[in-house]
């Protein structure tokens, strides 16, 4: 397993990479600005301008100020993508559900991550990948399966959004207004960029979407909860459990050896202690694995004393993983018990599974039946 752990700090840009104007908190920006002759007056405009989703910001430099319309310039005579928000959608694609898309992003390098855009009523959720692929190796997750590429700065993350906004846009929608980090890969084994990414994402002078409509989807990357029970803002944090008996659980992830669910309950108490806010559990529903009575029973033990929501997710197919999703009776009855013992559980609705798009499907690869709108 891979245990990068980028240094900290806003300008975070892992292995030497070159950062680019979407990699920039306000700060940054603002400092990059007055550097370089432009008013520090301007630097909210600017900022929120270059995080609107429309067309590249360097194509306006005929309204800029001269020292602006200078520095531009000089950036992108060094580095013609500075201003353009990083990676382009090689596809785009709609699940007969009529609600979810999957949008494939291919990065400088070639690499391909996916976002994924769920429709809800009057609003709609992005899940960003926050790697490409992943190193905790979960058998049964399709990025698992695939291993660890690399871990995405802060501008591949924030542009993940631009990217979902401006296909909202283009369909004539809007209200962008919750995150879940969801996607392919661990957010916590890439904490600084992801942290940097959402810092960008709720600045009011940018995209200013609201912390708490964030969610933070963990393996259980112990030092990283953490550390996030500690960050400033409200960010939510969402668990996978999946098993609340540690054998169990170890089959399932392999990560459980380094973290151990002792380890990691000890870890939740104090998050919901330090910061009073709930804690979401996921829980992949496998037939006969992880949805029998005495499984509740100890899911029930496990959350006992700790605010918590679990959610259900019935196994999505995955080509690595032979094992099949609980079926509806098993699911219902699971949930029955849970909630019987007080504990608030649903279970997910499942999405875009036609297109590849649902919770542990995201290969970074294109899909066979690609529509156009
Ligand atoms: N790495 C983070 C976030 C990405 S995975 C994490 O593991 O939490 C997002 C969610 O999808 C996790 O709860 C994960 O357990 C779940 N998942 C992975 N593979 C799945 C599958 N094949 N079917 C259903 N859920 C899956
Ligand atoms: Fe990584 Fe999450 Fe998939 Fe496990 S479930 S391999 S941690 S993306």
């Amino acid at each position: 397993m891979t245990t990068t752990e980028p240094s900290r700090g806003e300008e975070t840009a892992p292995t030497g990479r070159p950062m680019c104007a979407y990699d920039l908190g306000f700060e940054a920006w603002r400092r990059e600005l007055v550097a370089n002759g432009v008013a520090e007056v301007h630097a909210a405009a600017l900022f929120r301008a270059l995080h609107r989703p429309v067309g590249p910001f360097a194509s306006e430099t005929a309204s800029f100020s001269p020292p602006l319309r200078r520095w531009v310039e000089r950036r992108l005579v060094d580095d013609h993508r500075y201003f353009q928000p990083p990676g382009h959608v090689v596809q785009d694609v709609a699940s007969s559900d009529g609600l979810t898309r999957k949008l494939l992003v291919e990065l400088a390098d070639g690499a391909r991550i996916e976002t994924v855009i769920m429709g809800y009523p009057g609003r709609f959720t992005a899940c960003l990948s926050t790697q490409v692929g992943c190193a905790m190796g979960c058998g049964f997750c399709a990025t698992g399966q695939g291993g660890f590429g690399r871990h995405l700065r802060p501008a591949e993350i924030v542009a993940q959004v631009w990217h979902a906004q401006r296909q909202l846009q283009a369909r004539g929608v809007e209200g962008l207004r919750n995150l879940v980090l969801m996607g392919m890969g661990e957010p916590l084994h890439n904490y600084d960029a992801v942290l940097a990414a959402l810092r960008i994402l709720i600045d009011n002078r940018g995209v200013g979407l609201a912390p708490s409509r964030i969610t933070i989807s963990t393996v259980g990357v112990i030092p990283g909860i953490r550390r996030l029970a500690r960050e400033p803002e409200p960010f939510n944090l969402a668990v996978s459990l999946h098993a609340a008996d540690q054998a169990e659980r170890l089959s399932l992830i392999p990560v459980a050896a380094r973290w151990s669910l002792t380890d990691l309950r000890a870890a939740c108490l104090d998050y919901v202690a330090e910061t009073g806010r709930r804690i979401f559990f996921e829980w992949t529903l496998i037939a006969g694995r992880n949805d029998t009575p005495k499984q509740a029973e100890q899911v029930i033990a496990f959350l006992d004393g700790l605010e918590s929501h679990l959610n259900l997710i019935p196994l999505n197919r995955t080509d690595g993983f032979a094992a099949q999703a609980s079926g509806r009776a098993a699911a219902d009855a699971f949930r029955r018990t849970i909630q019987a013992a007080g504990i608030p559980c649903t279970i997910r609705q499942r999405r875009g599974l036609d297109v590849a798009a649902g919770c542990g499907q995201l290969a970074g690869a294109a899909t066979a039946e690609a529509t156009a709108n």
